[in-house]
């Protein structure tokens, strides 16, 4: 009974701190997405057919799909006037530490030296536009408290290790990036321009990302208000 009485209200939480964080900021624009991740997160256990399999591959898409869960939001979302999604947010229905996160393509990964919860990994030509360098960008593999999950073999300060397409990279998470204030369990998954001169640029800008629709074979642009949810329908 106790350990129900924890479990429910683990599930109260977290299902406050998401709409917390996401319902009462949003424009009508996202609120339906919302209305799913809620819905999603409360009784993962009801809607498993909502969830992408980790490493499936839709179609002929370069990129293979980086965890097991909902895309509950997607890139160019807004949540408050003036901010723009810059990627997509994949939730696992799991607790942290749970749901394995895994590399999308081949290429190169660089962990700074104070980043807990984020991998970049460099590739050097991009598959849709060969001849250009892109980055792939995964983050919230931390727990609450900021105590990473990534995978062991990347320490902070790792750089250019090759991790071929299908890598285990580390858990997902629930790290806000401010200790003892997470965020759902959740992936957030961006591509990002580089500089021209062999750097990534700053994946907080929209601009500096890329719409990974193509990349995935997924309708991930919120621009185009996709029919929920998304699931890949070049699938067998
Ligand atoms: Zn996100």
């Amino acid at each position: 009974m106790k350990k129900l009485g924890i479990a429910l209200l683990t599930i109260g939480v977290v299902t406050a701190l998401v709409a917390g964080y996401f319902l009462f900021l949003d424009p009508a624009h996202s609120r339906n997405r919302t209305r799913f991740v809620v819905q999603f997160i409360r009784h993962p256990e009801e809607h498993a057919d909502w969830k992408i399999t980790a490493l499936s591959r839709c179609g002929d898409a370069p990129f293979l799909f980086p965890t097991d869960g909902m895309v509950g939001y997607l890139w160019n979302d807004s949540f408050q006037a003036g901010h723009h999604h810059q990627g997509i947010d994949i939730f696992s229905g799991t607790d942290a530490g749970v749901t394995p996160v895994y590399a999308v393509y081949d290429g190169y990964l660089t962990r700074l030296a104070d980043w807990k919860s984020s991998v970049i990994v460099r590739i050097p030509t991009d598959p849709l536009h060969p001849g250009t360098q892109i980055w792939t960008y995964y983050t919230h593999m931390a727990d609450a408290d900021g105590n990473s999950l990534i995978a062991v073999r990347f320490p902070a300060g790792s750089s250019e290790v090759f991790v071929p397409a299908g890598t285990f990279l580390g858990f997902m998470g629930n790290f806000s990036g401010t200790a003892g204030q997470p965020v759902g369990v959740h992936l957030h998954f961006s591509i990002v321009r580089d500089d021209g001169s062999g750097h990534f640029t700053n994946e907080l800008q929209i601009s500096n990302t890329l719409d990974p629709s193509p990349y995935l074979g997924l309708p991930l642009n919120a621009n185009d208000s996709p029919t929920l949810p998304i699931l890949c329908s070049s699938q067998p």
